[in-house]
């Protein structure tokens, strides 16, 4: 099946930070890597520091586990896995089983995945430094393309699986078809590659998104409502830059922000688990307003802990820490529920 992702993501290569594996969060091993593991070890063919391991095993018996899981890895006091190995910077199951070895969560990490029966589209968490840096670049505009192979060729990717599912609801109550659910989210992501604020990209998005979803059947085609809306002078680039010249005043940094916020807002938009977990396009919307909320909030607390203004040291880690919430530990389904309050009461 084809994999989509983000030209802004498409290069992306691991720089072994090591974030993933020094974050403290429960890591679930898969029942049939526990006895490669075992033989591995008892072979002398996976080598690691067993401190902290009193039966030598990297991993350990948990409640609630998810289906295909038979044990967490250990953790060591600092949160980091027992497996990493700090001053090399590199997981010893990597290193000497290879990376079909790693858990599943392991191979797959920063990657979110929502996978459709024709398409899979691969986005990115900014947890990852080496992402979030990725959000800074100014050397592609964000675009939705082909993912190459480097991205997810050496891995069955899991995520949300939406194959058996209708398409994404256009409002509560009446579906949208696939194909202009697409149209809509690469219209999103070109929004956010115009150089305005969020505020102004994301207040253009909501008032096409706002049009869109009063469409009735008996007008016609929604794919050709869409493009009517998307046409018309209303809802054009050129209005969207003239109504930033209204609010743009209210860029907060002497550097350009906007860019990096824009683009991170572009990698939620792309593959939005919202489009199968909500009730409409406007809980979609809601949930880059809510992404954007959460990047300014922990912006706000990064500079007020380091006592200095945003720079881009700064504005990274507060992508970090807004997607450890919203990707990480956020339940997917609640999250949407909460965000759907903006499509009115359930029926
Ligand atoms: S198993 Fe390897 S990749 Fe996974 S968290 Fe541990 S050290 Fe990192």
């Amino acid at each position: 099946m084809a994999a989509w992702c983000l030209s802004l993501h498409a290069d992306y290569a691991c720089r072994r930070s090591g974030a993933c594996c020094t974050s403290g969060w429960p890591i679930h091993v898969e029942t049939e890597r526990l006895g490669e593991w075992r033989e591995a070890r008892a072979s002398g063919r996976l080598a690691f520091d067993e401190s902290g391991c009193p039966d030598g095993l990297p991993f350990q018996a948990a409640h609630d586990l998810p289906p295909g899981a038979g044990a967490v890895l250990r953790m060591r006091e600092s949160g980091a896995c027992v497996l990493y190995d700090g001053c090399a910077r590199s997981c010893a199951v990597h290193r000497d089983l290879g990376h079909s070895s790693l858990p599943t969560a392991c191979q797959h990490f920063p990657r979110r995945c929502l996978i459709e029966p024709d398409r899979t589209s691969v986005s990115l968490s900014h947890c990852c430094p080496t992402v979030a840096r990725l959000a800074f670049r100014t050397d592609v505009a964000p675009a939705i393309v082909r993912a190459p192979a480097s991205l997810v060729g050496h891995m069955t990717l899991e995520g949300l699986d939406a194959r058996e599912a209708l398409p994404p609801l256009l409002r509560p109550g009446l579906l949208a078809d696939r194909e202009t659910y697409r149209a809509w989210e690469a219209f999103v992501v070109r929004t956010l590659a115009l150089d305005v604020t969020p505020d102004a990209a994301l207040a253009a998005i909501a008032a096409l998104t706002n049009e869109l979803v009063r469409w009735t059947p008996g007008e016609g085609e929604l794919s050709r409502r869409f493009e009517e809306l998307q046409g018309s002078e209303r809802f054009s680039a050129m209005t969207v830059l003239k109504f930033n010249g209204v609010i743009g005043e209210h860029r907060s940094a002497p550097w350009d922000c906007d860019r990096p916020i824009r683009q991170f807002l572009a990698a939620h938009a792309f593959g939005n688990w919202c489009a199968y977990n909500g009730r409409g396009l406007r809980t979609v919307v809601r949930s880059l307003e809510a992404a954007l909320q959460a990047v300014r909030a922990e912006a706000a607390r990064a500079c007020a802990s380091a006592g200095r203004a945003l720079d881009e040291d700064l504005l990274l880690e507060a992508f970090r820490a807004a997607d450890l919430r919203l990707v990480h530990l956020a339940d997917p389904v609640a999250l949407a529920e909460r965000l759907g309050a903006v499509e009115g009461p359930e029926r």
